[in-house]
Order: C-alpha cells, then structure tokens, then sequence
C-alpha cells in the first residue's frame, strides 16, 4: 500500500483523514458507504496504477465521476473508489467544434466551456450531474430531440481497462469497445475522457414552463399528448407533475404548490420559438408561467437548488411505455395525487426526434423506438421514510408496467434491485454481444458496480 500510495499524484484517502468523511459523500443521502480507500486521481497515470492496484489485490472497485448515480453504484464498502472529481478540464476547438472532456467532469463545467464559444453537447438536465455516468448510459437532455442523445455525439473515449491498458476508443479503433461504451454503463473501463461532437444553441433559447393546477393534471397531459405528436425536432420537451420548489423567481406564497409543468426548449430563432410553445402556454388554470427567451446555461442550472448533494433520500425509478393511452394519463394523475412526500416528481418524456431515429443495434443503447418514458422520482428528508417510500414508489412502478416491455433507463433504476434481469431485458438482443465485449476487456468483472453486464463464459 505505502508504495502505491507514494506514487500517486493526487490522494489516496483512508477513514483516517480528515476530508475523507466529505469526499465520501454521493448524491443521494440514502447510500452512505465507506470505501476503504479512495484515490483522488488528477491525471491517467493515478487511474492506471489505482485500477492496477485493485486488480491485483481483488479489491471490490468503484469509479467515481459525478456521483449521482441514484443506485449508490459510484461508492462502496470497504474496497476502493476511483473518484475522478478532479479530473474536471475541458478543452474546446471552436472552429473544428470539438470539445475533450475529463471524466471527473460535471455538465455545468462542459457548459461553462462551449457556451462561451455558442456551442453545447447534448447533456442532461441538472448542471452538477456527471459527464461520464450519464453519458455511458445513455444521456437525455433539451436537445435529445434536435441532436440526439449524448452518446449520438460521442466522437471517441480514452478508456483504462481492468489489466491497466490505455486505450482510444472509437469508429477507428478498437470499434467493439466504442459501440459498448455507448450505452452499456461503466462496463468496461475507467474513461479518463471523452471526445464530443459541438453544435450551435444559443446562447439564448426559447424556454417553455407554464406552470397548471394539478387540479387540471388530465386536461394538460391530454393536450400535451396531442400538442407533441406534432412537433418537430427543434423541440424538446419534458412534463413534470411536482410541487413547486423553493426560489426566488416564484412568489412564496406558490412554494409547495402541486403543479403541471409541460416544459420545454426550442432550439432556433427565438421567436419562432415563443410562436411555437405558445398554445402550451394558454390553458386553464395557469398558477404562474416561467416561460420566456433564457441564456441556456440559466436553463441548465435552474434545477440545481433542487438536488443538493446528500440531502435528501432518493429512490427513482423509469419506464418505458408502449402507449400514452388516457389509462396511463389517469394512473399518472393517480399516482400524483397519492405521493406520500412532497418532494416526488413524476415526469414523462417525449423522445420524438434524432434520437429515435438511431437502429437498435447502432449502439449498446438498443431500442430507442419507445415515444414516452416515465420516471418516478421520490425524494423525501428522513431515512426513517426510506422503506414506506420504496414500497410505495415500486409498488406504483409496477403498476405501470402492463404498458410497458419492462425496459428501463438504466441511469434510472431505484436500487437496481432487479440485477441482471432488468439489464438484459433492456439491452435485449445487444446482450450478447455486450457479454463478449465484456469477457474481452473485463474477463473478472473487475467493473462490476454499475448495471452489470456478465461476462459471457
Ligand atoms: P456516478 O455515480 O459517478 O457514476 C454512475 C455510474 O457510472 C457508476 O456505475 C460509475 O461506476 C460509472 N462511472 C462514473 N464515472 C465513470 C468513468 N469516468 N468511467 C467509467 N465509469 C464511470 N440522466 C439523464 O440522462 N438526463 C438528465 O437530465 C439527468 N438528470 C439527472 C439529475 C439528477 C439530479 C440526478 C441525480 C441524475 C440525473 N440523471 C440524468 C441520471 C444520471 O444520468 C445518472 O445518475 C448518472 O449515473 C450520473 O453520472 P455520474 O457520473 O454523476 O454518476
């Protein structure tokens, strides 16, 4: 240990140190792990010599990037985390519209670097999420419908594997590590970076986000419904059911407030855009609307406030539906007015567009034909409500289910308690060939915290 240790760049934090209790922490306030040792890595070498170390020694490993896997998979007992938290930088090429990414990175740091250029990477939603894990298994976000997922924009990755090679991944090289990485999870290595394909957004963009009584909750899931089957590409939109947080862009007095949310970004002219939403904006029982032209990184990080890191108890599940029929709106309206704590979001995603147009075996991802996914988000304060939320959250989820092949999105899968099942359920026909890629680059599943695909024999 002591020569590992030495020859570390960053840190190597034992129980024993004192920063080691605040580094420990993760997302979700609900897994509270203690790995035996973590290593802060700041560059390759430290990833090489950590996941080197681990191998020889049999260490049960995690990878850390931006732990907010909900499921806890980025942090342990006993064993190590390889936290790449300060492994942060991104480089941008304006003009070749490229960014390199590290894979400690957060999607607020990629923000901060192509907006300053009027560029993005399709990410996701909430500025302090992860790069890398959101990106490994799928990556939804305001710009999904115009460009795709964010793995449709991944240009290569560098990759340490379990016996410690470096290697690129990408349409040129080692193409059967590229295809796996896109979508099928911390499989199969340590990715130290990522390399993105840029596009133009912004830097301001039209923001739809009238907010309804959920009194009317069916009349607008049911106007959405109708609204989205005909819109194009430009834009992207997600319904939340949830009570307003607290901010001070919204009166006090409406904090708290049940609300449905049919929220949304248009990337293009912003008039064009205001035009557009504007029929979503004109139904009964407005209680405020927050829609408006925003700068798209404000749009970015108007949910942070919401998801601070270890505060709250998080248990989210999804699905994918076959059907958006008025039986599933009435079973979401349900399943709203019943949520035992506050802070339980239901959402639905409407996934038309450029992502949807990627064949099932293009990547790991699989089938993207599915137009709506469900999520689940409870979130409550004490852990002595953990069980009665579980219960309740899954027992809801499965209710859904009879509309549903049973695939999920992996990055949204409650305690992934449903193993290898729910894994090759959603990979479906790309199981297979992922088992052999596994068995190639990760022989002793040596990455085995995350939706774990096995080896095939
Ligand atoms: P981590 O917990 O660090 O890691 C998750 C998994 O990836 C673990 O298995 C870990 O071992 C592996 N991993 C992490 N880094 C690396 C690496 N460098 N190399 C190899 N493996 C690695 N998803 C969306 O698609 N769109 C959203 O808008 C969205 N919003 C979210 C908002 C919040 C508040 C939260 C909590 C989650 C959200 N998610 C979203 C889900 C998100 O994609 C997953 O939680 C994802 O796991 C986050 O990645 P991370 O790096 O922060 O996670």
């Amino acid at each position: 240990m002591k020569g590992f240790k030495d020859g570390i760049r960053g840190k190597v934090l034992t129980m024993d140190d004192a920063e080691y209790e605040q580094v420990r922490i993760v997302f979700n306030g609900m897994i509270d792990k203690r790995p035996a040792i973590i290593v802060r890595c700041t560059g390759t070498a430290d990833v090489i010599d950590a996941v080197i170390f681990a191998n020889k020694h049999r260490l049960l490993l995690a990878v850390r990037g931006g732990g907010h896997n909900v499921a806890g998979h980025s942090t342990c007992d006993g064993g190590m985390m390889i936290d790449l938290q300060l492994m942060r930088s991104v480089d941008v090429d304006p003009l070749k519209r490229v960014a390199r990414v590290q894979g400690g990175a957060t999607l607020g740091d990629v923000d901060r670097e192509t907006q300053a250029f009027g560029l993005a990477v399709p990410l996701g939603v909430v500025s302090h999420t992860g790069v890398a894990g959101l990106t490994l298994g799928g990556g939804f976000s305001w710009l999904r419908a115009k460009y795709g997922l964010t793995i449709d924009n991944l240009i290569s990755a560098d990759i340490v594997t379990s016996d410690g090679r470096f290697l690129n991944a990408s349409e040129e090289e080692n193409e059967d590590l590229f295809w796996a990485i896109r979508g099928g999870g911390g499989n199969f290595g340590v990715v130290t970076s990522f390399e993105f394909r840029l596009h133009p957004v912004g830097p301001v963009v039209m923001f739809c986000a009238p907010m309804y009584s959920a009194d009317n909750a069916s009349h607008i899931l049911k106007f959405w419904r109708e609204f989205m089957m005909y819109t194009p590409d430009e834009f992207t939109s997600q319904l939340f059911m949830q009570n307003i947080t607290e901010s001070d862009s919204i009166p006090s007095e409406l904090h708290g407030k049940a609300v449905i949310v049919p929220a949304g970004v248009y990337l293009g002219p912003v008039e064009e855009g205001e035009k557009f939403i504007q029929p979503l904006r004109e139904l009964d029982g407005l209680v405020i609307d927050q829609s408006g032209p925003k700068q798209f990184r404000t749009i970015q990080s108007m949910f942070d406030q919401s998801f601070e890191k270890g505060a709250l108890q998080n248990y989210w599940k999804s699905l994918y539906l076959d059907t958006f029929s008025d039986e599933v709106i009435e079973l979401l309206v349900k399943t709203f007015k019943e949520r035992p704590a506050k802070n339980v979001a239901n959402v639905v995603q409407y996934l038309h567009g450029a992502s949807s147009r990627i064949a099932a075996d293009a990547t790991a991802f699989g089938d993207r034909s599915s137009l709506y996914m469900i999520e689940l988000n409870s979130s409550w304060t004490g852990p002595e409500e953990n069980e009665r939320n579980i219960e309740w959250t899954r027992q809801r989820w499965e209710e859904f289910k009879r509309f549903s092949s049973g695939k999920v999105y992996l990055n949204h899968d409650g305690l992934h308690e449903g193993g290898e099942d729910v894994v090759q359920n959603t990979f479906a026909d790309n199981y297979k060939r992922l088992q052999d890629i596994k068995k190639k680059y990760d022989p002793d599943n040596l990455f085995r915290l995350n939706a774990n695909i096995i080896p095939a024999k």
